[in-house]
């Protein structure tokens, strides 16, 4: 008989491995039977992404927002092994650790003044049941229970797991496909008004109607502030959560900001509410919150929120890998990294480079639009990319870049070159010319 623990892999060559992927692993959004095409990777240092056949390939992804310093960093790496020659987890029922309360402390003073409190979480869905949960605890211990229900944007995206996926856009987020598991919610139209546009204020007329019409029941409204991401990579103008701040004060509404992608400096600002300078009652942030090093997220409330909550019982939540020790010390490497100060300059630096090589895509007849807003850019075609022949084109061009939709979109490190940039943009010209 054979030892069912016996190391079963015994791989001599990586294509052996990727055929086993291949037949049984699932990838995000995919299915284990489809033949979508996965790269074999090997490792990655800076902006470079090391496949297993061989090729080397600027990186225009981050890893989705996360590994903003770059791959393989010798501080992030430091902190790392440093945390787990002293101690790897440890459970957070009852005991506690520095890493945890110095990341809480670095949390609170970079994020909005009035935030106080902090929830560590181990993704950035589960920052979002948190989220939720906070708001709905809220208003049961303020002796309003019809205030429930959220109000989220269309186009918005904040996460998997089901309460998160409720507020998801409505098409995109499947939600019929799980009719009856989720809860029903309001969905406010995507703003239209964009960043860096004069401001419409007709753009917030259906918002503000919405929220007047369902305040009773509403106990929080829930955005991604200025940068919508997985839902489409659109810009939108920072008055419209000046506009929503005050009409959730007014209805006695909190305001949830989702800053899971944009936070860290990604759009140019440290945290993208910065932009609109109207602060939120609670926030969620994760993805390049450890750099890109391991799963870990946050969210944070004001006093009011937690005091709030707290006057009638424990905030319901208690992941079992909560402030886990090894997460929290390589955040806080990444944040002081961030410390350092050199990131506005080279957001700023990717952002010229990507607008210098993105713009002038919108000269072909494929491409709708092409925008940029910090280290974020995208090119939104009229028609949805064929994933599978692009990226055989942009790894073909030395670029690793994932489109998705109709969207072509780059999150490169904060550290990429100006010539690396030159080499996504150069690969995503040689995938119009193809289709053009
Ligand atoms: C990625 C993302 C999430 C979900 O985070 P996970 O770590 O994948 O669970 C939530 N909200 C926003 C805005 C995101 O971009």
């Amino acid at each position: 008989m054979t030892d069912p623990t016996a190391k079963t892999s015994g791989f001599s060559h990586y294509s052996e491995w990727l055929e086993f992927d291949r037949k049984h692993l699932w990838h995000p959004y995919t299915s284990v039977n489809n033949a979508l095409p996965c790269y074999a990777f090997d490792s990655a240092d800076g902006c470079i992404i090391h496949l297993a056949s061989g090729e080397h390939l600027v990186d225009g992804m981050s890893s989705w927002w996360c590994a903003i310093h770059g791959y393989n960093h010798p501080r992030l790496n430091e902190a790392t092994i440093e945390q787990v020659q002293r101690n790897a987890h440890i459970m957070f029922g009852g005991l506690t650790h520095e890493p945890a309360v110095e990341l809480s402390q670095r949390l609170l003073s970079m994020g909005p003044s009035n935030l106080d409190a902090v929830f560590l979480a181990d993704s950035g869905s589960v920052s979002v049941e948190v989220a939720i949960k906070m708001a709905a605890q809220y208003f049961q211990a303020k002796g309003k229970p019809g205030k429930h229900r959220l109000l989220a944007l269309r186009n918005g995206y904040h996460g998997d797991t089901a309460g998160a996926m409720a507020v998801c856009d409505p098409v995109t987020g499947m939600h019929s496909l799980f009719a009856k598991l989720l809860p029903e919610h309001v969905f406010a139209p995507q703003p239209r008004c964009r960043f860096g546009d004069e401001w419409d204020p007709s753009d917030f007329s259906e918002m503000r109607r919405l929220l007047r019409q369902h305040h009773k029941e509403l106990c929080a409204v829930i955005l991604e502030p200025i940068v919508q991401g997985a839902g489409g990579i659109w810009f939108y103008h920072p008055q419209y959560l000046c506009e929503l701040r005050a009409v959730c004060d007014e209805l006695e509404i909190l305001l949830i900001y989702d800053e899971i992608a944009t936070g860290f400096g990604r759009t140019g600002k440290l945290f993208a509410w910065e932009w609109a300078q109207a602060a939120p009652d609670i926030m969620t942030v994760g993805k390049a919150l450890t750099g890109g090093y391991m799963t870990l997220a946050a969210t944070l409330a004001t006093a009011d929120v937690a005091e709030t909550i707290g006057s009638s019982g424990p905030l319901m939540h208690g992941p079992t890998f909560m402030g886990n020790p090894l997460a929290c010390a390589v955040a806080n490497a990444s944040l002081t990294l961030l410390s350092d100060n050199k990131w506005p300059q080279q957001v700023a630096a990717v952002s010229t480079q990507m607008q210098r090589g993105l713009r002038p895509f919108i000269q072909y007849k494929c491409v709708r639009d092409v925008r940029v807003l910090g280290a974020i850019g995208a090119v939104e075609l009229d028609r949805d990319v064929d994933v599978a022949a692009a990226q055989k084109i942009f790894v073909a061009n030395g670029a690793w870049i994932r489109p998705f939709g109709k969207l072509i979109y780059l999150m490169p490190p904060f550290i990429a070159s100006n010539e690396q940039i030159a080499t996504l943009c150069a690969a995503i010209e040689a995938y119009l010319r193809t289709i053009d």
